[in-house]
C-alpha cells in the first residue's frame, strides 16, 4: 500500500529531515509514527501525500510511483487518501455538511451520491444533528470529527493522521481513536503519527520510531517508548 525506498528530504535551507528511509505499510495496517519533535514525523506523512517531494528515493502509494506521476494525475492518488490535523483545518464559513461535501465536489463526485455519502458519514461520526452547525460553535471533539468525516467521505484506502488528538483532552481522544480503529476495521490503511504515550501502549499496533530523519525503531504492537 506504501513503500519508500531510500527516501531522503532535505529542505531548500539545507536541514535534513529525512535521511534514507526504507518501509513497507501493508494494506489494511493501523500504524504509530513517533518519535521526538522535529525528528521528522510530519515530513515522513506530508510525503506520503505528497504535500512534499522527496530529494532522493522512492514512493509508492496505491500503486502508484509518486515521483513519476503526472500533474494531472496527483488528484486520483489524492482522493485515495484523507489527511486529518491536529488543527482540524475545516473552514470555518462553510457548515459541516458543506465542509464534508466539498471534499467530494473537489472530485467531481455525482451531485446525488454526494448527499447521500456525506449524511452516511455524518452519521458514522455521530454528527448529523449537527449538519447545518459552523465549526465555531462545536466542541474540539466535535470538530475533529467533522474532519475524519471528510478524510473518509471519497473512500480512501489510506488514512494519514498527523497528531489526530494533539489538541483533545484524554477522553475526547479515545472517541476520536475509536473511531480510527472502526475506520481502519473497514478496510483503510491508517497512519498516525502522535505524542500521545497511553494510547499508543494501550492500543498496541505496529509502532515506528523516527529519531533524527531515520527509522530506529519499527516493531509490531509496539510501545510509545519516550518519557515524554
Ligand atoms: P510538529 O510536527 O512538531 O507538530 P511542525 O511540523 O509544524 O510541528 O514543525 C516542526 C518543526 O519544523 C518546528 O521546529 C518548526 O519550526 C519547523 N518548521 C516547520 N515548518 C517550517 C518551515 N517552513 N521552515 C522552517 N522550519 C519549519
Ligand atoms: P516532526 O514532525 O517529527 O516534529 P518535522 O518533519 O516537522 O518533524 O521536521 C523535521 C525537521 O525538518 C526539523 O528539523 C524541522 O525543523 C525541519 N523542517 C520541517 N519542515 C521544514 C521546512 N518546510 N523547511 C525547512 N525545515 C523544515
Amino acid at each position: 500500500m506504501i513503500e519508500m525506498q531510500d527516501v531522503w528530504k532535505t529542505y531548500s535551507d539545507g536541514t535534513h529531515a529525512l535521511k534514507g528511509i526504507n518501509v513497507k505499510i501493508d494494506a489494511h495496517e493501523f500504524v504509530y509514527v513517533v518519535g521526538p519533535s522535529g525528528a521528522g514525523k510530519s515530513t515522513f506523512m506530508k510525503l506520503i501525500y505528497r504535500e512534499e517531494r522527496p530529494t532522493k528515493g522512492h514512493i509508492f502509494v496505491n500503486g502508484f510511483n509518486l515521483e513519476k506521476l503526472k500533474q494531472r494525475k496527483i488528484p486520483y492518488v489524492r482522493r485515495n487518501i484523507g489527511v486529518i490535523f491536529q488543527d482540524f483545518k475545516l473552514l470555518p464559513k462553510l457548515t459541516v455538511y458543506e465542509n464534508v461535501a466539498f471534499a467530494m465536489e473537489v472530485i467531481e463526485a455525482p451531485k446525488k451520491l454526494m448527499k447521500k455519502r456525506t449524511m452516511e458519514v455524518l452519521e458514522l461520526v455521530r454528527l448529523k444533528d449537527k449538519a447545518g452547525s459552523l465549526p465555531g460553535q462545536l466542541s474540539g471533539g466535535e470538530q475533529q470529527r467533522v474532519a475524519i468525516a471528510r478524510a473518509i467521505v471519497n473512500n480512501p484506502a489510506v488514512i494519514i493522521a498527523d497528531e489526530p488528538t494533539g489538541n483533545l483532552d484524554p477522553e475526547t481522544s479515545w472517541g476520536i481513536m475509536k473511531l480510527l480503529e472502526e475506520i481502519n476495521f473497514r478496510g483503510a490503511t491508517i497512519v498516525m503519527a502522535t505524542h500521545n504515550k497511553e494510547i499508543v501502549n494501550t492500543m498496541r499496533k505496529r509502532v515506528i520510531a523516527i529519531e533524527s530523519g531515520n527509522i530506529a525503531r519499527d516493531v509490531v504492537r509496539g510501545e510509545y517508548g519516550y518519557e515524554d
